[in-house]
């Protein structure tokens, strides 16, 4: 067995989002030894183990660039990938031979999902297993922002010893663009700190609203009334620059913005000028447009002092890199064994 079982001590939150332990032999009828499988980006070495405890042919690439992925895709049937690696059209074309792309994380818009699924290639991730992480850093981002910590910790070691004076989380309105389950979960722990949860989604989850006492409103009131702004939706398409000038012009003055999902959702160089009259409060993001940045814009914007940026860490947690090893494996086997019936 590879995959821990739930256990009597686990935290309720654990029991929430732990998944069903594979117990059932996975496939019968294919032969796993001809399956082969390209690893393109590091992942946890649970997930190579158990691959080839599973008779699997792996071969473990984790610095394959776009030349050497294009000359070897017709190898395999099966292709793991983080986020460094870009399964685009002219790639997945190559792939002859693939059935599984198994994205070893969330977002997938570094996969052309259109094109695979018009190639009849089936795409799995590890939705689910970085929840409690990213909820956590939006919590930490929030606080930073509000309290200036890394502002005042880079003067403290340059040598500048002044106070500065932030705002406190506590009574403040949150207001929440994607409530989904980092969303919740996030929505969670600031409910708990006392604030008031505002939430913009284009699918209301009642339910889980309803548990934490929040209110699904439209986006310009969200704009209009959130003192913190959580961006944590999943991107589709159409979706991009959700936040425009118009939009930012709608924030409340001086509210403080967090985004861990996907930089897309807020017009850059729009968000940099209102950052510069202090329209926006703060930025502080786990993504960028680039990543590493390229553009001036996008550098000068790292470099505003109200803005923190930390390279896109939301699941880089040792709990949550084996949840995203163990999920994928899980959802993996699951569609070999239903493409096996
Ligand atoms: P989820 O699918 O559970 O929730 C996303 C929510 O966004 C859904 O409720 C959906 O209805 C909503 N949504 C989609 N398009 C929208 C739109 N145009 N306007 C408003 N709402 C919209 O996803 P999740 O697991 O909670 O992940 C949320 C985001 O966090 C994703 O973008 C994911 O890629 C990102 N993420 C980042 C990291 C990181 O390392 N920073 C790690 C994990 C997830």
């Amino acid at each position: 067995m590879f995959l821990r079982p739930f256990r009597r001590n686990d935290s309720p939150r654990d029991h929430y989002y732990y998944i069903k332990f594979i117990t059932q032999p996975i496939v019968s009828e294919r032969k796993l030894k001809d399956m082969k499988v390209l690893i393109c980006d590091p992942v946890d070495a649970q997930m190579k183990r158990t691959l080839i405890d599973h008779q699997f042919s792996v071969d473990y690439m984790p610095e394959i660039d776009d030349k050497q992925l294009k000359s070897t895709i017709g190898n395999y049937n099966i292709v793991v990938v983080r986020s460094r690696t870009k399964l685009t059209r002219d790639i997945i074309h190559l792939g002859k031979n693939l059935e599984i792309i198994a994205r070893a994380g969330i977002g997938t818009d570094n996969i052309d999902v259109k094109y695979a699924l018009e190639k009849n290639i089936e795409i799995v991730t590890a939705a689910g297993s970085s929840i409690s992480s990213v909820a956590e850093l939006n919590v930490a981002l929030a606080i930073d922002l509000a309290r200036k910590i890394t502002l005042l910790n880079g003067k403290a070691r340059e040598g500048v010893w002044k106070k500065e004076t932030g705002i406190e989380l506590w009574g403040k309105t949150a207001g929440i663009i994607g409530f989904g389950r980092i969303g919740y979960a996030t929505s969670k722990i600031l409910v708990a700190m006392g604030m008031k949860i505002l939430a913009y989604d284009i699918y209301h989850n009642e339910q889980s609203m309803n548990e934490i006492g929040g209110q699904f409103v439209n986006l310009d009131r969200l704009l209009n009334e959130s003192d913190f702004l959580f961006v944590l939706a999943t991107l589709s398409d159409g979706a991009e620059k959700l936040i425009s000038d118009e939009q930012l012009n709608m924030a409340k003055e001086g509210t403080f913005i967090i985004n861990t999902s996907r930089a897309e959702f807020i017009d850059g160089k729009s968000l940099l000028d209102h950052l510069k009259t202090g329209a926006i409060g703060g930025y502080a993001s786990d993504v960028l447009w680039n990543e590493p940045p390229k553009e001036e814009w996008e550098k000068e914007l790292i470099n505003s002092k109200n803005v923190i940026i930390t390279p896109h860490i939301g699941a880089q947690t040792v709990e949550a890199q084996k949840r995203v090893a163990e999920y994928t494996i899980e959802n993996l086997f699951k569609r070999i064994g239903e493409m096996t019936l």
